[in-house]
């Protein structure tokens, strides 16, 4: 360690808290630690390793509170969202507890013998995840990764790391062996780009921006590691007129403004049948001008600050001065990274603001014909995460549930994320999927294996 890292609360733009910065040094010496406690972790007994990942989701239920205040001060996040959170980060380690004793595998008829296949855990897991949820995407990695019997190196991302750091901690003192969990705070471009490379690394599971998973795919080419990578999104929330027009109204501040808008579920394009655009605008003010943001510690507060100011930048980079603001609601003053939420309208197809991620609380309105229309729209993007369409009429909300080329979409809803069911991209939005059963695809090698019988 040579140097060291403050963290910032982006509610005050005050120091929270000051951290050792690791190296790449410190990056080589905790993938050792999990090389060399992967042979005792992978033999643990199903049923052993399962009371593990019990107990460290006992652990973790016991410093629930603790960590959602962490939380909600390191991501400017509401105390309430982040509450949610550490209880996703709960639900999740105990879901993959039942893992272990369910990697199930196949048997093959063949001749002359018998064949089946097991799973076997990777290694050492590099573990790289972004701000804007820390341990919610750090235990969608660490519960599976664990569960199939690998060690994991985890990297929290600079601006956010105090929550990976108390995990650590709060795994140890639930028995989780030494050197099985481990924690790096230090730059992606030293601390994470010597994880993707190093050569006792098998497998990187990486969330963030798409640009830096691109990097990520080349730098693991080298040693052929196994890559998952959830990356960006520009989703689509697409509202019929023939839509309950109040609920989709009502339901689509919180599905772009979340957290923010540093969410890549974030639904940041709004599509709406043109025949009830104005219907449905005339809904949306109000439900906007209403939500309440402000300190996140707050009971009442929806919505924080940006994370950093060069993200309040970034955004603001979508908004000039000639930007057509239809709704705009409200900020405290003072100190913090505060940027309102805003819906723009009307807006070029060519715009950055309809193309790219803006990852800040920006929606932009587009309308759109038909059905047809609809489902060029939506899919008129490099990106495709999640979506959500809004009609009372079946037998359309499947069609364009099937056309819409995204990982998850929702139908008259816009929640996309469960502990129990797949969660991933298409297109640019990455390849891989994390949460579910299918998780635990990513954390294992089929082997297959063959016993002569004649
Ligand atoms: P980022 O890509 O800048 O950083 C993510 C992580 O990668 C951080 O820990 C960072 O230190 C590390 N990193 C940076 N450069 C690296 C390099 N060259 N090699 C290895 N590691 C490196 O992303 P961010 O700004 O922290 O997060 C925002 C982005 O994350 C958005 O694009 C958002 O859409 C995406 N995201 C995706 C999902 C998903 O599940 N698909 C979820 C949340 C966020």
């Amino acid at each position: 360690m040579t140097d060291t890292l403050v963290v910032i609360e982006p509610a005050t733009e005050a120091a929270l808290e000051e951290v050792p910065r690791a190296d790449a040094a410190d990056v080589d010496a905790a993938v050792a630690r999990a090389k060399g406690a992967f042979p005792a972790w992978r033999a643990v007994t199903p049923a052993a390793r399962a009371a593990h990942l019990r107990a460290l989701a006992d652990a973790l239920a016991a410093h629930h509170e603790e960590l959602a205040v962490l939380e909600a001060r390191n991501a400017g996040k509401p105390l309430g969202d982040a509450r949610g959170e550490i209880g996703m980060v709960v639900d999740t380690f105990r879901y993959y507890a039942g893992a272990p004793e369910r990697l199930l595998g196949e048997t093959i008829p063949v001749a002359a013998g018998q064949s089946w296949t097991v799973r076997e855990p990777l290694g050492v897991v590099g573990l790289i995840v972004p701000w804007n949820f820390p341990l919610t995407i750090a235990a969608w990695k660490l519960a599976p990764a664990l569960a199939a019997g690998n060690t994991v190196v985890l990297k929290p991302a600079e601006l956010t790391p105090l929550t990976a750091l108390r995990f650590a901690q709060i795994a140890a003192a639930a028995g989780i062996p030494d050197g099985v969990v481990n924690v790096v705070v230090g730059p992606g471009r030293t601390c994470g780009q010597r994880l993707v490379e190093h050569p006792d690394v098998a497998k990187i599971a990486f969330t963030g921006s798409t640009a830096v998973g691109r990097s990520i795919a080349a730098g693991a080419a080298d040693t052929i590691k196994r890559v998952t990578l959830e990356l960006g999104g520009k989703s689509a929330n697409v509202v019929f007129a023939d839509a309950d027009l109040e609920a989709a109204a009502a339901a689509a501040p919180g599905a772009v403004f979340g957290n923010a808008g540093q969410d890549c579920c974030a639904r940041s394009r709004i599509l709406v049948q043109a025949q009830a655009l104005d219907d449905f605008m005339a809904l949306l003010e109000p439900a906007v001008k209403a939500i309440k943001v402000g300190d996140p510690l707050s009971e009442a507060t929806q919505m924080g600050p940006l994370i950093s100011a060069g993200q309040r930048d970034a955004v603001a980079s979508f908004v000039v001065s000639d930007a057509a603001v239809a709704i705009r609601g409200d900020v405290p003053s003072g100190p913090g990274y505060w940027f309102a939420p805003t819906v723009l309208y009307p807006v070029d197809a060519g715009a950055r603001a309809v193309r790219e991620e803006i990852f800040g609380p920006v929606a932009v309105v587009i309308p759109f014909q038909d059905e047809e229309d609809a489902m060029r729209l939506a899919n008129d993007t490099i990106y495709g995460l999640s979506g959500s369409v809004w009609t009372r009429d079946g037998a359309r909300a499947l069609r364009m549930a099937r056309a819409i080329d995204t990982g998850v979409i929702s139908i008259n809803s816009n929640n996309s994320v469960r502990v129990s069911t797949p969660f991933g991209g298409f297109k640019q939005s990455g390849y891989g999927r994390e949460l579910g059963p299918h998780a635990l695809d990513s954390y294992t090698e089929v082997k297959s294996i063959f016993y002569a019988t004649s």
